[in-house]
C-alpha cells in the first residue's frame, strides 16, 4: 500500500541481551525490518519470541537489557541504539509513542485522566492549562470517549478497560507521533471492545498518516489491518513480507502453524 513511502524506522541486525541471575541471555539476534511512513507493520510470533523486547529497545526501555549489536535508525539520521540521551528523548517523546497491553500499568491511579493528558500535552507544546484542558477534551472525543467534558475529570478506575485503552491512545496522540507502537493493545479487552479499539487505530493511521507497528498474535487482525508482516521466532525474524505474501505463501514452519491455528 505504502511501499514507496520514506523509511521512518530501519532496524538493522539488532541484537539485545539481558543480564540475568545465570549470566547473559540473548533475547534478539540479527533482527532486520523497516517501517515506512503511513504503513501498518504487524509483528507476530509466539510468546517469548522477542516482540516486546524489540518494541522496548526502540523506546529505550530495556531496563536490565542492552543493545549488543546492530542499529535502530530513525528517519535515516539517528541511531536510537547509540543516540545521546537528549536526542533520544526528543525523538521518543515527539516522534514515537507506544501503547502497552494493559492500560492500568501505564495510567497513574492517583491523577485524573485529564491531568495526565494535560501533562503530556504541556510537555510537548507550549500551552496554558486552559488550552491543554480544551485539547484534552478534544482528544478524548477523538478517541471515542463518551461525554468527554465530564470524563476528563474521571480517575482511571472509574473507566472501563476499553475506555482506559482509548485514554492511552489519546495520551499517545497528544505528542503527535509519526510512529505508534502498539504492543498487543487489545489483549486485556473483550472481543467487541477489541474491534472498536482496532478500528480506532486504523482510522488514526489513515487520517493522520501515522505509521503503526502493531504487535499482535491475532492473524485475523493482521489480515484486516496490516500492509506487511514480520514473523518472529526465537528472537529472530523467521520471515517477512507483504500480508498477501505471508498469508498465502508462508515459508517458515512456525508461520504455517500459526495460520493453521486460525479457525
Ligand atoms: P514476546 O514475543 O512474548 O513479547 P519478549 O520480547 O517479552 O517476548 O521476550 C523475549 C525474550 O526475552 C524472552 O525469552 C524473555 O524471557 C526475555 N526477556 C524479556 N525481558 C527480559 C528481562 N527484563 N530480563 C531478562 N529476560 C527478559
Ligand atoms: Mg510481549
Amino acid at each position: 500500500m505504502n511501499e514507496n513511502g520514506r523509511v521512518l524506522l530501519d532496524v538493522q541486525d539488532l541484537s539485545v541481551e539481558f543480564r540475568t541471575g545465570d549470566g547473559m541471555l540473548e533475547a534478539l539476534s540479527g533482527v532486520d525490518f523497516t517501517v515506512r511512513e503511513g504503513e501498518v507493520v504487524a509483528v507476530v510470533g509466539e510468546s517469548g519470541s522477542g516482540k516486546s523486547v524489540t518494541a522496548l529497545g526502540i523506546m529505550g526501555l530495556l531496563g536490565n537489557g542492552r543493545v549488543s549489536g546492530g542499529r535502530i535508525m530513525w528517519d535515516g539520521l539517528t541511531d536510537l541504539a547509540t543516540a545521546k540521551p537528549k536526542n533520544f528523548r526528543a525523538i521518543r517523546g515527539n516522534d514515537i509513542a507506544m501503547i502497552f497491553q494493559d492500560p492500568m500499568t501505564s495510567l497513574d491511579p492517583l491523577y485524573t485522566i485529564g491531568n495526565q493528558l494535560c501533562e503530556t500535552l504541556r510537555l510537548h507544546r507550549r500551552m496554558s492549562r486552559r488550552e491543554a484542558r480544551t485539547q484534552a477534551i478534544e482528544l478524548l472525543g477523538m478517541v471515542g470517549i463518551p461525554d468527554p467534558d465530564s470524563k476528563v475529570d474521571a480517575y482511571p478506575h472509574e473507566m472501563s478497560g476499553g475506555q482506559r485503552q482509548r485514554v492511552m491512545i489519546a495520551i499517545a496522540l497528544a505528542c503527535s507521533p509519526r510512529l505508534l507502537i502498539a504492543d498487543e493493545p487489545t489483549t486485556a479487552l473483550d472481543v467487541t471492545v477489541e474491534a472498536q479499539v482496532l478500528a480506532l487505530l486504523r482510522d488514526l493511521q489513515r487520517d493522520k498518516n501515522v505509521s503503526l507497528m502493531l504487535i499482535t498474535h491475532d492473524m485475523g487482525v493482521v489480515a484486516e489491518m496490516a500492509d506487511r508482516v514480520v514473523v518472529f521466532y526465537a528472537g529472530r525474524v523467521a520471515e517477512q513480507g507483504s500480508v498477501d505474501d505471508i498469508l498465502q505463501n508462508p515459508r517458515h514452519p512456525y508461520t504455517q502453524a500459526l495460520l493453521q491455528a486460525i479457525p
